[in-house]
């Protein structure tokens, strides 16, 4: 952490402060705000000066590297440098929660977290719980060490860090960011799509803290529909082509299923594994819950209504606390459905039950 208490009870900001101001520090004690167990000054040439635990320390704070404090301290030095009222490492009694950066604005109160380590989805939770709690809108920032780049517009977001997902307003796209303490950029990443389970389409913007403002943050950038259609296809024909891994058991089932009914990858109808917007509430990639709800729905009823295909969806999707920064958002499979629509292979009978079309299946 980069303030601790002195014997004296008062936080002492160490990196602020230059090498023989340090010098002197080493003399006296210091203690975990949080734990409030002895600390140790660190403080190399290259990293910023901070305190850190014993190793033995179960304290929450402890463990935090340098990647970790380094961009804590770039993010408070950007938003102060641009006029905000913010706070470093500021704790909040009323929930015992500590926010790496606590921003003040008139009518808002935001807690920005930079995630670097590994946490689990119930911690990421519960934090966030916490700070709503107390009327304060949690903003997580996750260090690009967790960064999976696999095209130019592209990520693999494994699904512990899709809970990071944010969306604001639901007229606004779904984002994520990354923040590199080491080479102080912001990485960007909205409107994405997910393919499969983790593959991801969307827009990539890449800025240097120095020439990013805060609002730059939450400035709707939206996917290259040209290139995702491009992407997209090449894709569908990689998985039509491609024979699966004996190593993936849901995809291997899933082929044995489709061939108890006389189907195989390559004799799908086209209008199975298109792309929707809300895949990331499915835990099944779009291929297996689509040609399920042909196979169970569209190929055997002549009617059926949303509710009938959520319903024998319902195994497939994440529980709603997978995606605490994302608003209640539109259903995938309604989403999917109204797509059939569109391209006429269902009919509208109402506005929640649909007609197959017997000339187009
Ligand atoms: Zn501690």
């Amino acid at each position: 952490m980069l303030q601790a208490v002195n014997q004296k009870g008062e936080l002492v900001p160490i990196w602020k402060m230059n090498r023989d101001e340090i010098k002197q520090k080493r003399k006296q004690q210091f203690f975990c705000p949080a734990c409030k167990e002895p600390l140790m000054i660190k403080a190399g040439l290259k990293n910023t000066p901070h305190f850190a635990h014993y190793s033995k320390s179960n304290c929450a704070l402890s463990g935090e590297g340098s990647y970790h404090e380094n961009g804590k301290k770039d993010i408070y030095l950007w938003l102060s440098d641009q006029g905000y009222q913010v706070q470093l490492e500021h704790y909040f009694p009323d929930i015992k929660q500590r926010a790496d950066v606590f921003l003040e604005m008139k009518k808002k109160r935001i807690a920005i977290e930079y995630q670097c380590a590994a946490i689990t989805i119930q911690e990421i939770c519960r934090r966030t719980e916490g700070y709503r709690s107390i009327g304060v809108i949690p903003i997580w920032i996750l260090g690009a060490n967790k960064l999976q780049r696999k095209g130019t517009q592209s990520l693999r977001i494994p699904s512990n860090d899709q809970t990071f997902l944010h969306q604001f307003y639901p007229s606004l796209p779904l984002s994520i960011f990354y923040y590199c303490s080491n080479t102080k950029r912001f990485i960007i990443y909205q409107d994405l799509i997910f393919l499969s389970k983790t593959n991801t389409f969307g827009a990539i913007h890449i800025s240097s803290l120095s020439s990013l403002l805060w609002q730059d943050l939450f400035q709707p950038r939206y996917r290259n529909k040209a290139l995702f259609r491009k992407y997209w296809q090449q894709h569908k024909q990689k998985w039509r082509n491609k024979p699966s891994s004996p190593y993936q058991r849901q995809e291997n089932e899933w082929r044995q299923w489709l061939y108890l009914h006389q189907l195989n990858v390559q004799t799908l109808p086209s209008f199975i594994y298109l792309p929707i917007t809300t895949q990331f509430q499915l835990k099944t990639p779009p291929w297996i819950w689509q040609s399920r709800l042909y196979i169970d729905l569209i190929l055997k009823k002549e009617y059926f209504t949303t509710d009938q295909a959520i319903h024998l969806l319902r195994d497939h999707y994440h529980s709603s606390d997978c995606f605490p920064l994302v608003l209640p958002t539109n259903d995938p499979v309604g989403e999917y459905l109204r797509i059939l629509v569109r391209i006429g292979i269902l009919k509208d009978v109402s506005e929640t039950k649909y007609q197959v079309n017997r000339t187009t299946v």
